[in-house]
């Protein structure tokens, strides 16, 4: 086989069929394990690509690379202006791919019955804290509230099911697995928990001061009884397990201790327009060059397999040998 056939392929047999896009590298927050608290040099508007331009490249993708699903991303993608533009016009593609957005929420208030009336189908809200205070001293901005009413508005709307994304961070919200879940089971939300990953501007990580997926394990079974959840994972990054019988459940991203790289199924195009294969690759493919260029759908779906094609078998965050990628998480899509 050959990185010409349809899909988008590797040489070890994986096929990704889940696009992230991200939709700009800002954020309104400044969460200490993603970015430094003056910001970042941001990415200039020109080369940024435009609504249209992110929605042709999604097109080429559903339509002749077979991805079935897309996820928004950032940065913090509600603060695109077009987000709802883009829903729509991705939700009126044939097949209708599944359209989800991860968000820190604090848009959502606002933009939750918009992008439920666009097509969106769900929403990932990243919520790391219950308490206010923490929540200012992790993020530096105290919009707390914001977060929780956004995530009211995401589930009256119907952007269902909620799931929330955690990440706990040594000796500073490491206490709050329990308190987390029970948050999540009140308001019927998923939670799932994702292991600090290498991936900050501030090259701050360190694999000690990371809390595992082991550890947030124990922390929950101190209080819940967790047994495995009998659905199929199918390329899901999440463990799941159900709590206390189900059918409520719980997840854990174990991306550094637990890797389940050998089922990625993700592809990413970020704001920019550059493709990645892996969220740690060092090298990405530049498609905006060939779209400003006047290349044809074909051309780029072309290119778009070639960069797949040579994904790595893992992300070799243990290898001795493993550099961290020069963008961080903001700019590439989380
Ligand atoms: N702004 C949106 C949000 O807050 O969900 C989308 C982008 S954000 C980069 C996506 C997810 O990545 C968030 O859940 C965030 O907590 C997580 N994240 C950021 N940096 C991380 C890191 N170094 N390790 C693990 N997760 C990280």
């Amino acid at each position: 086989m050959t990185s010409a056939s349809t899909g988008l392929i590797d040489r070890y047999g994986r096929r990704a069929v889940d696009l992230r896009v991200s939709l700009t590298d800002r954020c309104n927050l400044r969460c200490s394990y993603c970015m430094p608290p003056e910001g970042l040099p941001w990415l200039p508007k020109q080369e940024i690509l435009t609504d249209d331009e992110v929605l042709r490249l999604i097109t080429v993708a559903v339509t002749r690379l077979g991805v079935e699903e897309v996820r928004f991303t950032g940065g913090e993608p509600l603060l695109r202006p077009g987000i709802v533009g883009i829903v729509a016009g991705s939700a009126a593609l044939t097949p209708r791919p599944k359209l989800s957005v991860t968000t820190n929420g604090i848009g959502l208030a606002r933009l939750a019955v918009p992008l439920r009336d666009a097509g969106l189908d769900r929403v990932n809200v990243s919520l790391d804290t219950i308490d206010p205070e923490r929540f200012a001293a992790i993020a530096l901005r105290r919009r707390f509230d914001d977060v929780i009413d956004g995530l009211s508005a995401a589930a009256a709307a119907g952007l269902t099911p909620v799931k929330l994304n955690a990440v706990l961070l040594r000796g500073i919200n490491d206490d709050e697995a329990p308190a987390l879940l029970r948050f999540a089971l009140a308001h019927g939300y998923e939670l799932r928990f994702i292991e600090q990953m290498p991936l900050d501007a501030q090259h701050g990580w360190s694999r000690d001061q990371m809390i595992t997926a082991a550890e947030i394990l124990a922390a929950l079974e101190a209080e819940f009884d967790l047994s495995p959840d009998p659905a199929e994972r199918a390329g899901a990054p999440a463990e799941t397990w159900l709590v206390n019988g189900g059918p409520a459940k719980v997840g854990v991203i174990g991306s550094v201790t637990r890797p389940f790289c050998g089922d990625c199924d993700r592809t990413r195009l970020t704001a920019d327009g550059q493709v990645r294969n892996c969220l740690f690759a060092t090298g990405e493919t530049d498609l905006r060059g060939l779209l400003r260029g006047g290349a044809d759908d074909e051309e780029i779906a072309a290119r778009w397999r070639t960069a797949m094609w040579g994904k790595l078998p893992g992300h070799g965050i243990d290898d001795p040998s493993f550099l961290q990628p020069v963008r961080p998480m903001s700019a590439i899509g989380g």
